[in-house]
């Protein structure tokens, strides 16, 4: 039997999560389901300096949201407290470290002689580091405590002596590994640095807490984020110096805004949150972060859940990075809008609406699923209601509401087109039927088409040159609506 797939997500709680990170997340869940592996979350919070109150929840949260269940790790219990389950736990490293998993491995290289104590302060550290920098040198450790004898490295560290603990690296041995993405690299040990493992308060690095978890965790693929490719010479050699097999890694190309640059919270909105609140729909982010950076064979834009889980592979992840186009993302978004009823739409726009102070809520449920099936084509995001819609709540007896469209309002011609849908309104009720030929009516008593038919009644009743088809708007303000906007542009304009 081949052996179980095993990845893991493991990020360190931030306070929010990033999109890129979100892909990461779904990248390691799709190849998991794909392979009817195991997807597993851990918390990486060995930098106490960066701990956020309330990130842990804030961030299981968001895996929930965004339907990436996991089978081992961090979850909440009905009482919003964080648990734990699995083989393997505890999944928080702070825990871990309490538990003292890290002791017994770094134990393991002090007495093998393939690490070392440091005693260097950071005042020498700094200074060492400028120095290297003024001379052009990549800043790097000297090696200084490297001569330092065992017995006396052990006697310091009794006697209480502040210190860490370093790797240390055989001089000129060529690092190789493969990565899925971006095949075969390999970087010299003369290039790397003496990483710490153990720092001063006890706590593991990254790098050492990452390579001993994975391997206790059975990781069989370590799928991250490229800014850590750098840093995965450091973790082979570990494995290496562990004797222990190392994963495949699989290193997923950076997310780019549409600068090109690194997304980041610089220059765009980078939180899932900020997208959830934005009013996208969960399916539809999904949908579009599995694209960025990555195609099915079938080149299909929009898949379901359980598509994305069938066709995803790292084959056809790209090598380059991929650029996060939120219009792209708009246009995912407003596909799973058409496809909702009106009475869920109805529901995701209300809060929208409310929050505006468009409706209060003794609004009928008529009104909304009106609405919402008057706007279904025309939204991208649930938040636009509130501008698409205003029309229909705001004030149109003051000119204010006519500000961006009064040109359209003055003409002989333009009074001519309203007189007369005015007219064929004082006799008819506005029904589907009407609403549809209503135009043409005019068109034919007036003999005035194109732009200036349509842009004086679309301003009038609107205000606004855009909006949803003619005939929603007909539909939605009803014969008494429509009439007392022609009536207050007629003596206003
Ligand atoms: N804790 C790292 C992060 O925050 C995880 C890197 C990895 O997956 O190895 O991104």
């Amino acid at each position: 039997m081949s052996e179980e797939i095993r990845v893991r997500f493991a990020p360190s709680p931030t306070g929010y999560v990033h999109i890129g990170g979100l892909r990461t997340a779904l990248y390691n869940y799709l190849f998991a389901r794909h392979n009817g592996g195991k997807f597993i979350l851990r918390i990486e919070d060995t930098d106490r300096t960066r701990y956020v109150e309330g990130a842990l929840e804030n961030l299981i949260n968001v895996m929930q949201w965004a339907g990436l269940e996991y089978d081992e790790g961090v979850f909440l219990d009905e009482n919003n407290q964080v648990i734990e389950k699995g083989p393997y736990g505890p999944y928080i490293q702070s825990e871990r470290v309490k538990e003292g998993v890290y002791k017994e491995y770094i134990q393991k290289l002090l007495d093998e002689d393939k690490a070392y104590y440091c005693f260097c302060s950071q005042e020498r550290l700094d200074n060492l580091r400028e120095q290297q920098k003024a001379d052009g040198l990549m800043p790097r450790y000297d090696g200084l405590c490297r001569g330092i004898s065992r017995e006396e490295a052990e006697e310091r560290v009794k006697a209480g002596e502040e210190h860490v603990v370093r790797i240390k690296l055989p001089a000129n041995k060529d690092i190789h590994f493969k990565d899925a993405i971006k095949g075969n690299l390999s970087i010299n040990t003369s290039d790397m640095d003496d990483q710490v493992l153990m720092k001063s308060d006890g706590f593991p690095t990254y790098h050492f807490a990452v390579v001993v978890d994975d391997h206790l965790m059975k990781i069989t693929h370590v799928v991250r984020g490229d800014e850590w490719v750098s840093s995965t010479p450091k973790h082979v050699y570990l494995y290496e110096a562990f004797g222990w097999e190392a994963p495949t890694f699989v290193h997923l190309p950076t997310v780019l805004g549409k600068d090109k640059k690194k997304l980041s919270k610089r220059n765009a909105d980078v939180s899932v949150e900020d997208f959830k609140k934005k009013g996208y729909l969960r399916d539809a982010l999904i949908n579009y972060i599995a694209l960025v950076g990555w195609s099915p064979d079938s080149n299909q834009e929009i898949l379901s859940h359980d598509e994305l889980i069938q066709q995803f592979s790292f084959d056809r992840v790209s090598k380059s990075g991929g650029v996060f186009d939120e219009q792209k993302l708009d246009w995912v978004n407003s596909q799973y809008i058409k496809e909702m009823s009106d009475e869920d739409l109805a529901s995701e726009i209300k809060p929208y609406l409310l929050d505006a102070g468009l409706i209060d809520e003794n609004v009928e449920e008529e009104t909304i699923n009106e609405l919402a099936s008057t706007f279904k084509t025309a939204l991208n995001r649930f938040s636009e209601i509130t501008s698409l819609a205003g029309f229909i709540f705001e004030n149109f007896e003051d000119k204010n509401f006519y500000s961006e469209v009064f040109q359209n309002l003055e003409s002989e011609e333009a009074h001519t087109v309203l007189k007369t849908l005015k007219n064929i309104l004082e006799n008819e009720e506005m029904n589907e039927e009407l609403a549809k030929t209503i135009m043409k009516k005019v068109q034919k008593e007036t003999g005035i088409k194109g732009k200036s038919l349509f842009f004086p009644v679309r301003s009038a009743l609107t205000g606004s040159e855009h909006g949803p088809e003619m005939l929603h708007i007909f539909m939605i303000l009803g014969n008494k609506g429509i009439i007392d906007r022609i009536n207050f542009v007629l003596d206003n304009f």
